[in-house]
């Protein structure tokens, strides 16, 4: 029966056939450039993202399991709800409407990571390191830049791609729920990826985010710099901070920061 308006399942089909051919074609054009050379956790703003918010969402809570699983959450629940309320009252004013978990890490290590679908981590050894709620904040806002761009989300897509090719692209697509056996393998992926080194293009991307979060949230983005600089300090000093390699500090990041702040149109 024709029913105006409506699309048969035929249509349906059709119309997805042709979506996995466009962003196969797509992809193809990406394989030109030997994916396993390329660090998965440098994006482009050309990647397109091909799992959904939900896939996203649940790959991020299984990838939250796998880190309880290998931290420990800080008992402080006076220093955790500090760190929850400075990171919700930034991502209220994130460019992406999503629910963000900010997790406080009893861990000497001194870092803090982004889990896709905004599972953000903060570790005590970095909190100790950090002078005030402004630097907290500086911290807390770059990561949220990171769940903005979606990427450690890319990262999964990418390193996925590479390893199951574009067999794997109908059941990347859409938003419906993942197998279990692939959640599995990209929740792992995920876990391990947060301990490599972010790009550079990532890194000025999610500061830039980052101080345009921290400004209309009322946090000094200045605190920004005074971050990087102690990071930055550290670098030179053979220091053992995790911090330093997954999320390299340099003057460029310095200087960028510095331009976003002096940018009158940057949060406004
Ligand atoms: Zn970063």
């Amino acid at each position: 029966m024709y029913r105006p308006g409506l699309m048969t399942m035929n249509d349906q089909r059709i119309i997805s056939r042709i979506y996995i051919i466009l962003v196969a074609a797509i992809l193809s054009v990406m394989a030109t450039v030997p994916v396993e050379a390329v660090n998965p956790l440098t994006s482009t703003e050309h990647d397109p993202v091909l799992i959904g918010e939900q896939r996203e969402i649940e790959i991020g809570k299984s990838t939250d399991q796998q880190i309880r699983q290998k931290y420990r959450v800080s008992a402080d629940a006076n220093l955790s709800q500090r760190i929850n309320g400075i990171g919700q009252r930034l991502a209220a004013n994130s460019a992406r409407k999503i629910r963000y978990n900010f997790t406080v890490l009893d861990d000497e290590m001194v870092n803090a990571f982004a889990a896709p679908g905004g599972f953000i981590y903060i570790t005590t050894g970095l909190l100790k390191r950090l002078k005030n709620d402004n630097e907290a904040a500086a911290i807390l806002g770059h990561e949220i830049g990171h769940v903005v761009e979606k990427h450690s989300l890319k990262a999964i897509q990418r390193q996925m791609l590479a390893q199951f090719g574009l067999a794997i692209i109908g059941s990347l697509l859409g938003d419906g729920g993942l197998s279990q056996g692939l959640l599995l393998k990209a929740s792992e992926m995920s876990a391990s990826l947060l301990l490599l080194k972010n790009s550079r293009v990532n890194e000025l991307q999610s500061d830039v985010q980052g101080v345009r979060i921290m400004r209309i949230s009322g946090y000094d983005p200045r605190a920004m710099i005074d971050v990087q600089k102690m990071l930055l300090a550290q670098s030179g000093r053979n220091s053992s901070f995790a911090i330093l390699s997954t999320h390299p500090p340099s003057q460029e990041r310095i200087d960028m920061i510095r331009q976003a702040i002096n940018d009158q149109n940057v949060g406004y």
